[in-house]
């Protein structure tokens, strides 16, 4: 079977987040272990890595998305060599998933472009830095994104998709949020909320706008339970749109 345009190797590179939106906590995570790998232990995942793109690119899938927690939290000599793994093997669409406080310095996405990564995936929570800010719940990280939009748009032919999340922060601002970004010249998609199972530490019920029902998530690898998982760290929800 020929693979669907939208197929993809998404690899999640869990090192945490340097920001702490309402609806993730993602360092609050109650199944967050700290890890540290060896050298030997990186070569291994790194030979994981290529094998699992020979597979998918061997049926024909183009697409290799990063994502994380927030894949810039980790090391940079990592996330450089997945991306140019990534080129080698033959991906031609190379996505880095962020939150873009990071991207806000050039040098990073510069970095990044000539490695490969040839879009970004980003989000945007409200039309202005108060919304915004309020649920990443760090000052500046709108203003941070507006930079990373900027940085990005400064490489031509790379590729970017914004998208919001509704939720009784941004209730009544969506609309404006979205415009917001066109006026940037960029296309933003609006998600629901999704409320994933192992998120406990999450009082979703308090994020819903008004009215929203709950939907719900199941755990990516349906092998794993929540209570027999203690490195297991359910993929964000930020930046990703279904799994
Ligand atoms: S939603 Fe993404 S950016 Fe926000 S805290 Fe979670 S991992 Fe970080």
């Amino acid at each position: 079977m020929s693979p669907r345009k939208e197929d993809k190797l998404l690899l999640a590179f869990p090192f945490g987040c340097d920001i702490d939106c309402v609806f993730c906590q993602r360092n609050r995570h109650p199944h967050r272990t700290a890890f540290a790998f060896t050298d030997e232990r990186w070569r291994e995942v790194l030979i994981r890595f290529r094998a699992l793109m020979r597979v998918l690119r061997r049926r024909g899938v183009r697409r290799l998305c990063l994502g994380g927690d927030e894949p810039t939290m980790a090391p940079a000599w990592l996330l450089e060599s997945v991306v140019r793994m990534g080129v080698k093997e033959g991906f031609t669409y190379i996505e880095l998933m962020s939150n873009g406080v990071k991207l806000r310095g050039r040098r990073l996405v510069e970095t990044l472009v000539k490695a490969g990564v040839n879009a970004f995936l980003l989000p945007v929570y409200g039309p202005d830095a108060a919304t915004h800010d309020a649920v990443t719940r760090k000052k500046g990280s709108y203003a941070a994104l507006l930079k990373a939009i900027g940085n990005i748009r400064s490489f031509p032919g790379t590729k970017i998709e914004m998208h919001t999340l509704r939720l009784k922060a941004n209730q009544g601002r969506i609309r404006e949020t979205v415009s917001g970004m066109m006026a940037l010249g960029l296309k933003c998609a609006v998600w629901d909320l999704k409320e994933n199972e192992t998120d406990t530490h999450v009082d979703y019920a308090a994020l819903r706008p008004d009215g929203a029902l709950p939907r719900k998530q199941r755990a990516v690898d349906s092998r794993v339970r929540k209570d027999r998982a203690p490195n297991y760290v359910k993929y964000n929800i930020c930046t990703e749109r279904t799994y």
